[in-house]
């Protein structure tokens, strides 16, 4: 049976930081939807078009929309062993979507570590997050600067702030987050899935945390 883990947490406490660790030491697929709709606003897709409002907003993309580009991720062969979902289901009509595609997949969630910090923690950690242009890759200007200010370490590529970190609309993106997304973690935690994670403090604490709760 595949595997799946999906990453629940408030915006900028760190789950695509501890996402990427996860697939590399688990040899599973990195799953991120805010990476996915980033790519297609990138690429000028029709769903990037579709989405972009949205992201700019700091609301949620519509559920229909955003199952179908989920969808269309897990069918790629990388994620036949099983997938971090980061950022994916953020609604519970998602939550019931994949239930159903996880079956077809053959595959079941997991665990659902649920990573907290206090909100001045999120606000600082999301604004002072930069991004590489080609990959994604994350920094942060304070707790993992890159080498050379502006520069992605791993490709060279140039890092930039995405438009709704600013703290307006990371603070609009946070309670969408309560109202919206909140839900899901007693959906998972009644299913006996839900792992706590301290997320406020050090990346490799954070780390160490996961990796010994899902042995479990
Ligand atoms: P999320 O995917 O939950 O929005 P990220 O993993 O992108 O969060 O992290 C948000 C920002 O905080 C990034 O700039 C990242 O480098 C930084 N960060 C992540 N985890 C920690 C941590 N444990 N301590 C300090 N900074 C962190
Ligand atoms: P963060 O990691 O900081 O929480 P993401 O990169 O996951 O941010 O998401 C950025 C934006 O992408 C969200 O504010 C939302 O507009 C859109 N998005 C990402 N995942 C979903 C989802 N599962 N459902 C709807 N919209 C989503």
């Amino acid at each position: 049976m595949a595997t799946f883990i999906v990453m629940l947490g408030p915006p900028g406490v760190g789950k695509g930081t501890q996402a990427k660790i996860l697939a590399d030491t688990l040899k599973l697929a990195h799953v991120s939807s805010g990476d996915l709709f980033r790519e297609n606003i990138k690429n000028q897709t029709e769903l990037g078009k579709l989405a972009k409002s949205y992201l700019d907003k700091g609301d949620l993309v519509p559920d229909d929309v955003t199952i179908n580009m989920i969808r269309d991720r897990l069918k790629r062969p990388d994620c036949e062993a099983g997938a971090i979902l980061d950022g994916f289901p953020r609604t519970p009509t998602q939550a019931d979507v994949l239930e159903e595609m996880l079956a077809e997949f053959k595959g079941q969630v997991n665990a659902v570590p649920y990573i907290t910090a206090h909100e001045d923690v999120l606000v600082e950690r999301a604004s002072g997050r930069w991004v590489c242009r080609a990959q994604g890759h994350t920094y942060h200007q304070k707790f993992d600067p890159p080498k050379q200010a502006g520069i992605c370490d791993e490709d060279g590529s140039e890092l930039y702030q995405r438009e709704d970190d600013k703290v307006e609309t990371v603070t609009k993106r946070i309670r969408v987050y309560f109202e919206q997304t909140m839900p899901l973690v007693e959906y998972y935690r009644k299913a006996g899935k839900i792992i706590e994670i301290d997320g406020k403090q050090e990346v490799e604490q954070v780390t160490q945390d996961l990796l010994s709760a899902l042995k479990k």
